[in-house]
């Protein structure tokens, strides 16, 4: 075989050979953030939906996508079906290994809710025995309803509490059913590493008050949901009851800007906060600089005056409002500061008193005793969070 007929050869072996995601595909084409071509039948699909895609390839009906209407080469076919099996079997692993991760919980929590019930209902439940000693069903768990023949842990602890609860009044069925769902909250909040702080949110409040009214109907929302478009709606939302709320009192007290900029995980960011006399200090933006900084840019004067105008517009376009933009010492924010100041005829641009706040507290923490107490009190947080764990 000759050289050219050689590197034919490899280039057709590399084209056959298993594909680990459909997007690696060469006949797969992205368009965009959220859409894809497929290059066999030109025809476009959005969203990008990966076992979707790879059931469109492989010609497999009735999943939501219209079928290649293109003629597949044999081997790229067993390919496109191979890679659609593997796709399936691990969407079908991944819901049987969540529904084992929910029994596991669900057994766990039950275990712990059982001990919580004893301290309510100051009653004493074969607790010593709790694993190993099984029960007649319906029976309340005492030590003299013991059943001869042994059951798994977790059937005879549901049992147990099914038990309990056919057998006690009503007030004591909601005690159960409390300390149920107050095990699974602390037992969610322990395992999914959550601050403590989080259970008194009031939007975790609400989350339980709409909770009981929803029916069975109910969707628990996707992580992709919760990341995309709900995400997306909340924001939009929230930036525009914010714009509302400092746009109020603004032709009355004026509004003032304050901007610092951050690196943070290498994103080079910049925030923007509104303040009116009534409000306090309110995000209005984030802006991600990394674009700009790709291109040769650098977070200087021009590029931060720019910005800032950009946004300050939004808000108040006839430049009436804006009495003062806060930034911190440094040269090309202060210079920034200049720059708008002579945009904005009726601003000032001063140092931002948080800057100096922040400063401060940072030389304090480190006087030698601060600092030791500080130290002190860090492991101290990490014993008892592992008093907690343990
Ligand atoms: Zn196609």
């Amino acid at each position: 075989m000759d050289i050219t007929g050689t590197f034919a050869a490899e280039a057709d072996e590399e084209e056959v050979s298993q594909l680990m995601t459909i997007w690696d595909d060469k006949y797969v084409e992205s368009v965009g953030m959220n859409s894809w071509r497929c290059l066999r039948c030109n025809k476009l699909f959005k969203p990008k939906h990966a076992t979707r895609a790879v059931a469109h390839m492989a010609k497999e009906k009735n999943l939501g996508i219209a079928v290649c209407s293109a003629s597949t080469p044999k081997e790229h076919s067993q390919r496109y079906t191979d890679l659609f099996h593997r796709t399936v079997n691990k969407a079908i692993n991944c819901k049987r290994g969540q529904e084992t991760v929910l029994n596991v919980a669900e057994a766990r929590q039950d275990v712990a809710a059982f001990s919580l019930c004893e301290k309510k209902l100051k009653t004493t439940l074969v607790q010593s025995s709790l694993f190993s000693t099984p029960l007649a069903s319906g029976s309340v768990s005492t030590a003299s309803s013991m059943a001869a023949k042994p059951r798994s842990p977790q059937r005879w602890l549901q049992s147990s509490l099914n038990g309990l609860v056919d057998q006690m009044v009503q007030s004591d069925v909601r005690t159960i059913s409390n300390a149920k769902l107050e095990m699974a909250i602390a037992d969610f909040w322990h395992s999914d590493n959550l601050p403590d702080r989080a259970v008194e949110s009031p939007r975790f409040k609400l989350i339980l008050k709409y909770a009981k009214l929803v029916d069975q109907t109910f969707k628990v929302p996707s992580r992709k949901s919760i990341g995309g478009p709900l995400l997306d709606l909340n924001y939009k939302n929230c930036m525009t009851l914010n714009k509302e709320m400092i746009l109020k009192e603004a032709d009355v007290f004026g509004l003032a800007w304050l901007s610092d900029g951050a690196t943070v995980a290498r994103m080079p960011l910049m925030n923007v906060l509104a303040m009116c006399a009534n409000i306090s200090p309110t995000t209005v933006a984030i802006t991600d600089c990394s674009e700009h900084i790709s291109h040769g840019g650098k977070k200087d004067a021009p590029f931060i005056a720019s910005m800032m105008e950009d946004l300050v517009l939004k808000f108040d376009p006839t430049k009436s409002h804006t009495d003062i933009f806060f930034f911190d010492g440094a040269s090309n924010v202060a210079k920034a500061g200049q720059v708008l100041q002579a945009k904005f005829p009726r601003s000032y641009s001063l140092h931002g008193g948080e800057h100096v706040v922040s400063l401060f507290f940072d030389d304090i923490s480190k006087l030698p005793p601060i600092k030791v107490s500080v130290v002190f009190h860090f492991y101290a947080f990490l014993l008892i969070e592992c008093d907690l764990t343990f």
